[in-house]
């Protein structure tokens, strides 16, 4: 009861203090040897701790998610072990592809030294990755083939830490697999980019918790569960076409880019009536339906008449 007295005062102020202490601790014991495959313990242990919050602080219009936890885990470790490896195996060859096509070596850069100090790489990393992840995630919204795979994520009919990783592998890994991969062909140090990539993925799993908490001024920095929220609001609102808030981690490209969606009333952020897929397809419990995208073809014809 006195956690629960502490915190609701700060909002979600608690998470990114608990993102970054986290981050920090394990990445001090394990250093810069987190490979590919091996998903960062930082994940499960922000899972963790979004899910307490969760219980702690019942969203207001929260749906059960319940029958779609075995979907939702099966999502996270295909996701988190399988597409990883696979996505990194397939892009890297195509994206190696063009220094060497057009330079005659296999990196942009010859020397990662030429980029800069690694502090300076680090915030280049973080700058070039989420500008990469913003317009890779808006063209999902916009090609009907692209969304066709990023719909299944709209499924989803409450944000929640435990659907994070629900997506079909293919989305997955051309918003989360390539644009590091592109960023390694660039010649960024490794180190830049493990720190880089992974304190926004921790972002973007604290973008999905579905704890009834305020973020308050956090809100314009961030992209908080109140702002993801409208992301994936069955309605679009007015005056957007496809969806809004395509940001991971910071709102700073969908405020240059006209897409930061987040109203208020009384200084109070207000939230989407429902979330779920926009044309109403039902949300799939089983996870190998996935890989059977007609059911999202309504949307599809709609897209090509509009
Ligand atoms: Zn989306
Ligand atoms: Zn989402």
């Amino acid at each position: 009861m006195m956690i629960r007295r502490a915190f609701s005062a700060n909002g979600f102020l608690i998470l990114p203090v608990v993102l970054l202490v986290t981050y920090w601790v394990v990445m001090s014991i394990r250093g810069s040897e987190i490979e590919l495959p091996v998903p960062a313990a930082t994940t499960f242990l922000m899972l963790a701790v979004m899910t307490g919050l969760e219980l702690l602080y019942p969203y207001v219009r929260r749906v059960s998610q319940r029958r779609l936890l075995i979907r939702d885990i099966s999502s996270t470790l295909v996701n988190l072990w399988g597409t990883r490896v696979v996505g990194a195996a397939v892009f890297t060859p195509v994206v190696l592809f063009f220094p060497e096509i057009f330079l005659g070596r296999s990196l942009f850069f010859e020397a990662s030294s030429q980029l800069g100090p690694l502090w300076l790489q680090l915030i280049l990393v973080i700058f070039f990755y989420s500008f990469m992840k913003y317009w890779f995630h808006r063209l999902q919204h916009r090609f009907s083939w692209l969304w066709e795979l990023h719909a299944y994520h709209h499924s989803v009919t409450d944000l929640r830490a435990s659907n994070t990783f629900t997506s079909h592998p293919l989305d997955w890994a051309l918003r989360n697999v390539l644009p590091p991969v592109v960023l390694g062909v660039v010649g960024f140090n490794p180190t830049a980019i493990v720190f880089g990539v992974g304190l926004l993925g921790l972002f973007g799993t604290f973008s999905h918790c579905g704890a009834g908490l305020h973020a308050g001024w956090l809100n314009h920095v961030f992209v908080t569960p109140e702002v993801h929220r409208w992301h994936h609001s069955a309605e679009v609102p007015k005056g957007h076409r496809f969806s809004v808030n395509y940001g991971v981690g910071f709102v700073v490209w969908d405020r240059i880019f006209g897409t930061y969606y987040l109203p208020s009333e009384n200084g109070v952020p207000l939230q989407p009536e429902r979330l779920g897929h926009p044309d109403g397809v039902r949300d799939e419990s089983n996870y190998l339906k996935l890989f059977f995208l007609t059911r999202h073809l309504p949307r599809l014809a709609q897209l090509s008449k509009g």
